[in-house]
């Protein structure tokens, strides 16, 4: 069997949003790939409709955000419901740290259309019916069998191989991850229609009953996302009649439907692979892991996933970091999973407690929690994916650590410093007090000899939303290209040389 060498060093395997925005992210790096894709991309079903704060954050690097925003439906708040009374919300616009305290909603098609836009006019092209069948590392490269859509079989090998098929993901199978996890017992319906007498808000609307939970999202064109826990031993159709009996038993308000899109039913996981990296071989997205689609966080923690390893296999790629580092993106991610995941989890076992001492307990707590501010502190930033911190770090943004995510963003701004879309950035923060010549020369010999990084000096700057979280000494903040602080490097009581000597081992990620 001849193998051919491919020119492109990454093969892509799946074109739905994940494998799209990986393309996207690798190419800011200048990095080229061949991107494949089983099926042509356009279904119906609008899949994932929410798109967090962090993640319009991260989807600002490659210019998404902002078509997606244009696009979808604003919301900024949850607002729970226990048997159709009012009990607490979940308000985005009380966010801290981020520009975006809000979410959107739009159909998965809509998002995957802007993808595919953006993908194009940076030269990238699916390649449509071509099918990855087979696979293997074999030493520093990847033999793969792909089969196009007139059935001819191909063999070639790839540097790297990154896995974005999917829920039964090929890739997976053949490079023999394990992939864990259950099928979550109650079964949902969805639909995308139109509620009758009901104009479109700025609210997402879940509703709690001892007889299952429903949701009401409104996603634009006068459209709602409308999902609903299937009753256990329902075995009729899921139809318009369905859903209207459900709004009448679980929603307040006499809603029903208007026109309806589509409608479907189906059983969720809850899985996450056993790792997500084989040698030159990477999970990412669905093919990875999968959740509850309760908290909404599928194709948001996939997008996390593109961004955090974009980086680092272009720097790998490019020779400017050591392969090892390409390790440390299936135990991040596979982290940030693991505390997603038991949120989703958590928010779809709470929403269908049925004896009434549970749900009396339920109900008063989350009365409280809403209404102390621990909601705001604590739950909020979770779901809006801004507060997955890396390691054994506590959720809670209080200081600038290694592992949490800088409150920064990518965009020139004249509200706060920015930063590099693909170095690293050092942020020289002088301390509260200190000697303005001094610290210049400071600064200035650091621009000469710290190499490979951007470096910024905090000195007199407007400071944005890290303003209150800088220490009150002087202070190296280093920061990885996908928005993670990698370290914070003391340089008090450090000769200058030992200062940047550091510095350039951690951009270049050696050991100190
Ligand atoms: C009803 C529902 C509601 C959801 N709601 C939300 C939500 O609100 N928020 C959220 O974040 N997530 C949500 N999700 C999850 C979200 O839809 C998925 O996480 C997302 O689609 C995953 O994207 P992906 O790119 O990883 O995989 P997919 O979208 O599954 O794309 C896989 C790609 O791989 C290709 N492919 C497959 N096999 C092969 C092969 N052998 N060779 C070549 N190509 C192949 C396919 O053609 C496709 O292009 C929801 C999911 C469902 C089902």
């Amino acid at each position: 069997m001849k193998i051919i060498r491919n020119d492109n060093p990454v093969l892509i395997v799946g074109a739905g949003p994940v494998g799209m925005l990986t393309a996207l992210e690798l190419s800011l790096f200048g990095i080229e790939t061949r991107i494949i894709s089983k099926h042509p991309r356009y279904s119906p079903h609008s899949k994932a409709t929410i798109i967090w704060p962090r993640v319009l954050e991260i989807l600002s690097r490659t210019g998404v955000s902002n078509r997606i925003i244009e696009t979808g439906h604003y919301f900024d708040q949850m607002n729970y419901y226990s048997n159709k009374k009012m009990i607490g919300n979940i308000r985005f616009d009380r966010l801290k740290y981020t520009n975006y305290r809000y979410g959107i909603t739009i159909p998965q098609w809509k998002t995957e259309r802007i993808l595919e836009d953006r993908l194009n006019e940076s030269g990238v092209f699916i390649e449509y019916g071509c099918e990855f069948i087979d696979g293997y590392n074999d030493n520093d490269v990847v033999n793969v069998t792909l089969q196009d859509n007139v059935g001819h079989i191909y063999h070639e090998s790839y540097p790297w191989v990154i896995g974005a098929d999917g829920y039964s993901s090929r890739v997976r199978e053949c490079l023999g991850f394990g992939f864990d996890g259950y099928q979550m017992e109650t079964r949902l319906a969805i639909t995308d229609a139109e509620l009758v007498s009901e104009s479109t808000s700025r609210e997402v609307g879940y509703y709690l009953h001892r007889s299952g939970n429903m949701v009401l999202a409104p996603i634009g064109d006068g459209l709602f996302r409308v999902g609903a826990s299937v009753p256990t031993n329902y075995t009729g159709e899921i139809n318009r009649q369905f859903f209207n009996k459900l709004l009448n038993d679980r929603v307040p308000g006499n809603k029903t439907l208007g026109h309806m899109n589509f409608c479907g039913i189906f059983n969720a996981h809850v899985r996450s692979a056993s790792s997500y990296r084989s040698q030159n071989v990477f999970l990412v997205g669905d093919a990875a892991h999968v959740m509850s689609p309760s908290g909404a966080q599928g194709m948001n923690s996939g997008f996390q996933d593109a961004v955090n390893l974009s980086w680092k296999l272009a720097g790998v790629i490019r020779n400017e970091y050591d392969s090892s580092l390409l390790e440390s993106y299936s135990t991040e991610r596979m982290n940030g999973i693991k505390r997603t995941s038991k949120l989703s989890t958590f928010l779809a076992n709470v929403s269908l407690y049925k004896k009434l001492p549970a749900i009396f307990t339920r109900d008063f707590a989350f009365r409280i929690v809403s209404r102390t501010g621990i909601v705001d502190r604590f739950i909020t930033p979770r779901i809006a994916q801004i507060d997955i911190p890396h390691g054994e770090l506590s959720e809670g943004i209080t200081k600038l650590e290694s592992g949490r995510r800088i409150p920064l963003e990518w965009n020139k701004s004249t509200l706060s410093p920015h930063l590099s879309l693909t170095k690293h950035t050092i942020f020289f923060w002088p301390g509260n007090h200190y000697i303005y010549s001094e610290w210049v020369k400071y600064f200035n010999s650091a621009t000469k000899t710290v190499i490979g990084a951007n470096l910024v000096n905090l000195s007199g700057k407007v400071l944005g939303f890290i303003k209150d979280l800088l220490p009150a000494n002087s202070v190296c903040i280093i920061v990885r290209p996908d928005g993670f602080i990698s370290d914070l490097v003391d340089i008090n009581g450090i000769s200058s040389n030992e200062v940047f000597n550091i510095l350039n081992k951690k951009i270049n990620q050696q050991p100190v």
